[in-house]
């Protein structure tokens, strides 16, 4: 399964429907909807990628949320994790504005793409390992793509972590054996036919950010460290 163009990939992967727990998930939400949405019409599908297509840094998460992408359409819009996130990568410049409400709202990312290993909302986030490895085939198509300008990775949270470094492996980064552990701040610098430096930050969750287990400052450091790697900043 090979696209000429990450758009290209992008235009079949929202019709994707190959998890039948997700594809039920995403779409029971998309029609029950939170009171505070009620009057809005939810995506319901497979949220893509986000950012260009020839990004230097990409941004692993882990799925879409339930109310936020599975809602809007697009990856971290429309959530609490997403004002985070997207505060952050302003304060660093790698954004043009700090908010993300709808696909419409003029938000722009510089050299930055924004992907998952899982592409549909899962029930409490927590996708099952035949649904990461079914999910697989997008992720690999998506590093495919990106190899010849992705300079940095930055992975949030374990899952992303775990799911990633056979993709990159496969993709002809040279992963060391035993794989790197995931920790926030950890940063490992793969050979290749070009170098990738890979990042680990703690996810942007509510649980880690309402808790000060990640704060504003520890996220704008991981990505202005790899906005630098991928020559953006
Ligand atoms: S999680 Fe991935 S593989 Fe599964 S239905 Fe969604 S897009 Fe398809």
């Amino acid at each position: 399964m090979t696209y000429p163009t990450l758009p290209d990939m992008d235009a079949d992967l929202v019709d994707c429907r190959r998890c039948p727990r997700l594809v039920e998930w995403r779409e029971r939400v998309a029609h029950e909807k939170r009171a505070a949405f009620r009057d809005q019409t939810y995506w319901g599908r497979p949220v893509p990628g986000f950012g260009p297509a020839d990004a230097a840094l990409l941004i692993v998460g882990l799925a879409p949320a339930a109310h936020g992408g599975n809602r809007t359409g697009r990856m971290f819009t429309g959530d609490r994790s997403g004002d985070i996130l997207f505060a952050a990568l302003h304060a660093v410049g790698l954004a043009n504005q700090p908010t993300a409400v709808s696909v419409d709202d003029g938000l722009t990312l510089r050299g930055t793409r924004i992907t998952a290993p899982v592409h549909c909302a899962p029930p409490d986030n927590k996708p099952t390992p035949t649904e990461r490895d079914t999910c697989r085939r997008w992720l690999d198509e998506e590093l495919r793509l990106l190899t010849p300008t992705v300079r940095a990775v930055v992975v949030l949270g374990g899952f992303g972590w775990r799911a990633l470094l056979p993709v990159l492996g496969d993709a002809g980064w040279s992963v060391p054996k035993p794989r790197p552990a995931f920790g926030h701040g950890a940063h490992v610098e793969l050979a290749g036919t070009r170098p990738l430096h890979l990042f680990g930050c703690y996810h942007v969750s509510q649980q880690n950010t309402f808790t000060g287990r990640l704060t504003p400052a520890m996220l704008e450091t991981v990505l202005a460290d790899a906005g630098r790697a991928a020559g953006l900043v």
